[in-house]
């Protein structure tokens, strides 16, 4: 058994029964937000879902059930006011609300980007908790409707009534995350290993690994289909083993010639130095030149974001992989919905 740095919980460890007499504000019912209400109303608390006026989510809100009103109404009513809008819209939708909040209610977010890096400084009387689902908000819907769980964090960033850490758990548990077990954490280290991973590892770095490979071999003058299977298609069987058992699970189900070429090749592709960039773009998330930098690029209406974007579609193993994926069928369910959204 390993041993765990930070307290991981279960359904035994809380008690639903602290929101019997409280109500939650959903803001928000995109991907996060209607799994929340959903998994929140189903578990016997009581919801009001915050959109503003004209609001292209209010029908769906509505058709699931669920009480609807504005972000202001729904965060004076309630004494837990859950803010699911994305997170580059949080600032403005947390000074619209400020004054609705009344000393003791909880502001419970998803992620702890703008509490962490002071896009939102909460009022000092009220307790801020995170209850974040390692997961998009669909399968933390289908998972609880499926009696299943979804792996999440807790976190306490300010406690005003004594009672932050057991609220927030109460909230975890009716979503359902205690039943696969909740990690408790820091907004601070939520913040910064989430950012990290997508840059580093998950979306940017694998990506960018993908790319170099794929050229690497178009380069030399190996056709592009090969390049593309080689290089992006079947990165997905390694990584459902790694998913499945670890590293161990993927060496011991690749041949024996990949295994001895991998472990003694991969060192050498992403070797010392990408340890050393992988240590400056952590630097830039810890002392915030990352944050800064994405702020400014929105309210500069995403210049950069936009180039960036562009340049990654007109890429040449986009285009190879758009007509192989059309000629050839596969994949179980269509699976659009499987893709991870970012958080
Ligand atoms: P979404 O992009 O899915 O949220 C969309 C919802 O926000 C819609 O209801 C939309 O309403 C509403 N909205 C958009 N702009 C505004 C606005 N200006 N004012 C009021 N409401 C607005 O968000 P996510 O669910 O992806 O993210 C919510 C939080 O959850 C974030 O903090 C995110 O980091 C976190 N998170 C997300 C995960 C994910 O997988 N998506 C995983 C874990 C955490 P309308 O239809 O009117 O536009
Ligand atoms: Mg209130």
């Amino acid at each position: 058994m390993s041993d765990f740095e930070n307290p991981v919980y279960y359904d035994e460890d809380a008690d639903v029964s602290i929101l019997d007499n409280r109500t939650v504000a959903v803001i928000g019912y995109g991907s996060q937000g209607h799994a929340h209400a959903q998994n929140l109303d189903d578990s016997g608390v009581d919801v009001v879902v915050g959109l503003h006026e004209g609001s292209s989510s209010r029908d769906a809100a509505r058709d699931d059930g669920l009480r609807v009103t504005t972000p202001v109404k729904a965060a004076e009513e309630a004494d837990i006011v859950s803010i699911l809008v994305p997170d580059t819209v949080q600032p403005a939708v947390y000074d619209d609300i400020e004054s609705a909040l009344e000393p003791g209610d909880t502001l419970q977010f998803a992620h702890g980007f703008n509490v962490h890096y002071n896009q939102i400084r909460p009022r000092a009387d009220v307790d801020v908790t995170m209850v974040a689902p390692k997961s998009p908000g669909h399968l933390v819907r289908r998972n609880y409707e499926a009696d299943e769980g979804t792996p999440g964090l807790l976190a306490v960033y300010q406690d005003a009534t004594g009672e932050a850490h057991d609220v927030g758990l109460a909230y975890a548990k009716a979503i359902g995350c205690t039943r696969a077990g909740v990690i408790e954490t820091t907004f601070r280290e939520e913040t910064e290993t989430d950012i990290f991973g997508e840059q580093a590892v998950l979306c940017g770095g694998v990506t960018s690994l993908v790319k170099q490979g794929y050229e690497t071999l178009v380069d030399a003058g190996y056709s592009r289909e090969m390049a593309y299977f080689e290089c992006l298609n079947e990165l997905k069987l390694i990584v459902d083993l790694m998913y499945e058992g670890g590293l161990g699970e993927m060496w011991d189900s690749v041949s024996d010639t990949a295994e001895y070429g991998g472990l003694s090749r991969g060192d050498e592709v992403v070797d010392e130095t990408v340890r050393e960039n992988m240590e400056e773009v952590l630097e830039g998330v810890q002392d915030g030149t990352f944050a800064r930098e994405w702020i400014s690029e929105n309210q500069a209406n995403r210049p950069s974001y936009t180039q960036l974007r562009q340049a990654e579609q007109d890429h040449d193993i986009e285009d190879v992989g758009a007509d192989l994926r059309a000629l050839f069928a596969w994949g179980d369910d269509g699976g659009e919905e499987e893709v991870p959204a970012d958080d």
